[in-house]
């Protein structure tokens, strides 16, 4: 079993990771974001709730996000693990958490850090740009796709999030500065944090992933 939590900031490459590292073991990405964007998209009555919250870069409810997050675990596609990236994103979701995987009979392998300084964040997140069919991340600067606003994958609409905008960037790295960042602690005192260097190539940064996700196996 391979239970595991990206962890970082906005922008730190939690979503690029993860999905290399998803098919590396074979484990489903549970991006919290995805999924409420996913909601949002489809108007559900979840997504209605979370998008005042999304838009301005503050976090969505514990008891909206931490539901989902638990029905979600006790998927069958879990069995053999899995990779939250994105959550949790405080003290009270890294408690639920703890106390549900306990009773699963499970435990957190490891909680990889993804460390980037805040100035590259700020860098990365303002030239982000998505593919709105595929969820492919492109950059202005560093990866321009090919055609400018059309996918290189699937040749979709790449589109800016809203919460990529300035103002908002602002906003989410001050939420994840004050309620995200203390689980660093959190997850030392529990002798599972592990930090990443997440500057570099996409394929080192994986590897150096890899490399201690297995050391703590
Ligand atoms: P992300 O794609 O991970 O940057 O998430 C986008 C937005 O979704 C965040 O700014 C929050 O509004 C919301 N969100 C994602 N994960 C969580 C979480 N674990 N708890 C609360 N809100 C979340």
């Amino acid at each position: 079993m391979t239970d595991i939590i990206l962890f970082g900031a906005p922008g730190a490459g939690k979503g690029t990771q993860g999905k290399n590292l998803s098919e590396k073991y074979r484990i489903p990405q549970i991006s919290t974001g995805d999924i409420l964007r996913a909601n949002v998209k489809n108007k559900t009555a979840l997504g209605l709730k979370a998008k005042e919250f999304m838009d301005k870069g503050a976090l969505v409810s514990d008891d909206v996000v931490v539901g989902m997050v638990i029905d979600r675990i006790k998927e069958p596609d879990c069995e053999k693990g899995f990779l939250l990236d994105g959550f949790p994103r405080n003290i009270r979701q890294a408690d639920v958490l703890d106390a549900t995987i306990k009773a699963m009979g499970r435990k957190i392998d490891c909680v990889i850090g993804i460390e980037v300084e805040r100035k590259e964040l700020v860098r990365r997140l303002g030239g982000r740009r998505v593919c709105r069919k595929c969820g492919d991340n492109y950059h202005t600067i560093f990866s321009p796709p090919i055609n400018m606003g059309i996918c290189d994958k699937c040749g979709s609409e790449i589109y800016q999030r809203e919460d990529d905008k300035e103002d908002t960037i602002e906003a989410r790295l001050k939420v994840y500065e004050e309620e995200t960042f203390p689980l660093v602690d959190y997850y030392k005192k529990k002798a599972l944090y592990v930090a990443i260097d997440g500057i570099g190539g996409v394929d080192q940064i994986t590897g150096a992933i890899v490399k201690a996700i297995e050391s703590h196996k």
